[in-house]
């Protein structure tokens, strides 16, 4: 039985639009293997769209390039319809030479803006799938230092063209010290390297609990996360989801733990609709006027 997401909320932040079509939403995850992301996608959505993998034998041949692989789901929550899109990108960062393992993914997130003009340009315009990326999930190996030059080159090439959203994988291998300086140390680099990242919107006469949300959020970035669809026992009895160590218990949902919550909350309850905004109104339209002005159209 899949729990509940959070996405019915969609229609007060879509405000007037239709809601009867449903939404398309489409993520990308993006790190290398072993970081978490299919756990990851699993507990956002509280639904296994990635079942268990097999491990390779050792002498099976390993794929020699980043691939682009996605699932997609319809979901349904309180009458509202959305057909999810994970893009999962196995291989980056995994090879002796990643020098392009950002390529393939720029590809990717061109060619659907490629495949969405041409659906623009058409006379019959009412039957648009968009494939879009909304959102890019990169992972951060929780090493405490700072970003690695592969991190900076993948931002660097993408920033202009998908709303990146850094996040520092398996949170639960750090302290909460090391957590706060990574973060700080994160953030510098991104300044450094002049790289765009999601920012939560905001805006003029808000509500004071609205400014509070956007501040909570902002404040997280890159989120400190924790994956897992295990439900295990705390100390005082609660089934939780979670990872159980022999000094304790790491819950998924206590903000107190890791930013999950947060995370959530930005990508699903509050910010999807941004999220699809924003690559279609500056991302997007960046992306076309730009080939159009190649093109000497
Ligand atoms: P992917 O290759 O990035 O998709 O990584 P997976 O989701 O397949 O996870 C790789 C391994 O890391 C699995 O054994 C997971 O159980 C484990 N893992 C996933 N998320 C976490 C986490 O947040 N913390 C810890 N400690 N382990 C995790
Ligand atoms: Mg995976």
């Amino acid at each position: 039985l899949m729990g509940y997401v959070g996405f019915a909320n969609l229609p007060n932040q879509v405000h007037r639009k239709s809601v009867r079509k449903g939404f398309q939403f489409t993520a990308m995850v993006v790190g290398e293997s072993g970081l978490g992301k299919s756990t990851l996608v699993n507990t956002l959505f509280d639904t296994p769209l990635y079942p268990p993998k097999e491990p390779l034998p050792p002498h099976a041949e390993r794929p020699s390039t980043v691939a682009i692989e996605s699932i997609s789901a319809d979901i349904e929550e309180n009458g509202v319809r959305l057909r999810l899109t994970v893009v999962d990108t196995p291989g980056f960062g995994d090879f002796v030479n990643n020098e392009e393992s950002w390529k393939p993914i720029v590809e990717s997130i061109e060619s659907r803006f490629d495949s969405y003009l041409e659906q623009e340009n058409r006379v019959n315009r009412s039957k648009i799938v968009d494939n879009r990326v909304h959102a890019c999930l990169y992972f951060l190996q929780p090493t405490g230092h700072a970003l690695k030059p592969i991190d900076i080159e993948f931002m660097r090439r993408l920033h202009t063209k998908v709303n990146l959203i850094p996040i520092i994988a398996k949170a639960d291998t750090l302290t909460d010290e090391e957590v706060t300086d990574f973060k700080a140390r994160i953030l510098a680099d991104i300044a450094y390297h002049n790289i765009h990242i999601f920012q939560a919107p905001t805006y003029e006469n808000e509500d004071e609990e609205a400014i509070t949300e956007v501040e909570e959020i902002t404040s997280k970035i890159p989120f400190a996360v924790v994956g897992s669809t295990n439900i295990v026992h705390t100390p005082d009895g609660r089934e939780v989801r979670g990872r159980s160590y022999p000094w304790g218990v790491i819950e998924v949902d206590n903000e107190d733990h890791c930013d999950f919550v947060k995370l959530r909350q930005m990508l699903i309850r509050t910010y999807m609709e941004e999220l699809r905004e924003y690559t279609n109104d500056v991302l997007y339209e960046n992306w076309r006027t730009e080939k159009l002005l190649s093109m000497g159209v």
